[in-house]
């Protein structure tokens, strides 16, 4: 890969970016964004280095969204290293690093969120936060879907970058940007993976070198769906037991959910369905979970 520059710049107040922006759209240039919370990482970098190519200018946020983390979670003890980060995102040919403040981002008064509901007009419905995630971190989407829509406007991007790794996450976005009328395009790029097959995550900083490879029963587990998924297996409820039993034997390991769900709707696949639609290939499912291993809450998923 060509080297870069060094010259990435720091931003870190509203009226720097916005006229930082000016001078970049008087020029007629491209605006690709990955938003983060920094301890970056190959998944990260992927998503920077497709910026790169397709768009003009790189902008990427370092900003660990406290909306989005529950009165249990990890906002304190999330990994926080900026000069690192920076120098890192530099490497991958980032132009700006916008670095906000808590203070900058949710300035006091502040009572506007965004967030989706369960019931459509005709009042049904299944709404895409309420499951996975959703259902072991209320309030988590709401804090996703409002920090990413503020960051949209205050970096007004052609393309954002997104990783496949929160699918749950993409899948709001993407229908949030569609909902709401929002004027850029959403990417998604697919999971980077350790050599061993353990999905990159900022999280993976908290795990004991045990707990590291106790960590791995996730991805077995997913190989495993999709060995049976593809060996004929049509129950989703069969195919979740042997994840089960796979990620239970890990002493470390304690599962929060395992689904097999519609990659879009993120409703529950009961039953795969097999025949025309697989030989035409459509019917994919998602086949994602989230597991703790010791105090480390891990998710991953494959689409299958
Ligand atoms: P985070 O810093 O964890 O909020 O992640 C920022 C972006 O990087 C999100 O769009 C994530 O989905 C994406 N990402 C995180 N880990 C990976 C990975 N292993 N592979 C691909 N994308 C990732």
């Amino acid at each position: 890969m060509r080297p870069y520059r060094n010259r990435a710049e720091i931003i870190r107040s509203v009226k720097c970016l916005k006229t930082r922006l000016r001078q970049i759209k008087k020029r007629g240039l491209s605006i690709g964004f990955v938003p983060t919370m920094g301890a970056l990482h190959e998944g990260h970098f992927s998503l920077m280095r497709a910026a790169r190519r397709e768009t003009d200018k790189v902008i990427i946020s370092i900003f660990v969204n406290p909306l989005q983390f529950g009165p249990q979670d990890d906002f304190q003890r999330y990994p926080r290293n900026t000069k690192k980060d920076i120098r890192l995102a530099k490497s991958c040919g980032v132009d700006i690093v916008f670095f906000p403040s808590v203070r900058l981002m949710y300035p006091e008064g502040g009572k506007t969120y965004v967030d989706m509901h369960a019931l459509n007009r005709s009042g049904s419905g299944h709404a895409l936060t309420a499951s996975l995630c959703g259902r072991s971190r209320p309030g988590h989407f709401q804090g996703v879907m409002t920090v990413v829509a503020k960051l949209f406007n205050l970096v007004e991007p052609d393309i954002a970058y997104f990783g496949q790794k929160d699918f749950q996450q993409a899948v709001i976005i993407k229908k949030m940007v569609a909902d709401l009328n929002m004027n850029l395009k959403i990417k998604v790029l697919p999971i980077i993976r350790e050599a061993d097959g353990l999905a990159m995550s900022s999280r993976n900083n908290y795990l004991s070198p045990r707990e590291r490879q106790d960590a791995l029963c996730l991805y077995h587990s997913l190989l495993e769906a999709r060995r049976l998924i593809k060996s004929g297996e049509c129950a989703s409820g069969k195919i979740i037991q042997k994840m089960r039993r796979k990620i239970t034997r890990v002493k470390s390991a304690r599962i929060d959910y395992i689904s097999i769900v519609n990659p879009e709707t993120l409703e529950d696949v009961r039953r795969l369905k097999r025949g025309e639609l697989v030989r035409r290939g459509g019917g994919k499912v998602l086949v994602v979970l989230a597991v703790y291993i010791g105090r480390t809450r891990l998710i991953d998923n494959m689409v299958v």
